[in-house]
């Protein structure tokens, strides 16, 4: 994935296809927006940015926790090789599961459910993307990572949230480094905020 690649498919994809409601008119600005339920759907350049910083390679094995409206798992599904992408609330992950079959996009696998926990029985992982911050980094996520992986995720309290990005090397080791402050919804679940799933 290159830069260039990157910057030409973000430039060509319509967000708005992926918003149903009042947001839509919105879809252009370059800001998180409602999407329903108390979600929101990813500032694009954020969205950008995490792809990025993310190094997807056409063979990479991705997870994704928060599927929302699937505007982040398309760039994924694009760059990536095979994605995994959970999404805990049905009304949410129905409707963006249909959005990205009609692009034709057959390389995705979809969950819905906690995502806080990872898909263990597809792990290890190449790369791992969280779209929703919990209070630190879940074990369970950084064990499904794979030798040489990447992870990029938002920690913090609303208000205070870093966005890390947390590598592993080939003997297993463990770095973390922060790129900057975000603004993102709260993990829920068994390693996020509480389990208050329904
Ligand atoms: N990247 C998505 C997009 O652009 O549409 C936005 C994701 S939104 C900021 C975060 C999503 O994470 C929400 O849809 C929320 O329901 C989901 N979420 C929160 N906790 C979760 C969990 N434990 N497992 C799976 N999904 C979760």
């Amino acid at each position: 994935m290159t830069e260039k690649e990157l910057l030409t498919f973000f430039k060509n994809l319509d967000r708005a296809y992926f918003i149903d409601g009042p947001s839509k008119a919105m879809a252009g600005l370059d800001h998180a927006l409602p999407i329903g339920y108390g979600q929101t759907i990813s500032q694009p350049s954020l969205v950008f940015e995490m792809t990025w910083h993310l190094a997807l390679e056409p063979g990479s094995k991705v997870l994704e926790i928060g599927t929302g409206s699937g505007y982040q798992t398309v760039f994924l599904a694009a760059f990536g090789g095979t994605v995994y992408t959970i999404e805990r609330l049905e009304a949410l992950g129905v409707p963006a599961r249909a959005r990205l079959e009609a692009l034709g996009y057959s390389n995705i696998h979809y969950r819905i459910g906690d995502g806080s926990c990872g898909w263990p029985e597809a792990a290890p992982f190449d790369r791992i993307i969280v779209t929703a911050a919990s209070a630190a980094v879940p074990a369970e996520l950084v064990a499904q990572l794979a030798p040489g992986g990447r992870m990029i995720l938002p920690v913090g309290v609303p208000g205070d949230q870093d966005l890390l990005l947390v590598t592993k090397d080939s003997e297993g080791e463990v770095s973390r480094r922060v790129l900057g402050k975000v603004v993102f919804v709260e993990l829920v679940g068994k390693y996020g905020f509480g389990d208050v799933l329904d």
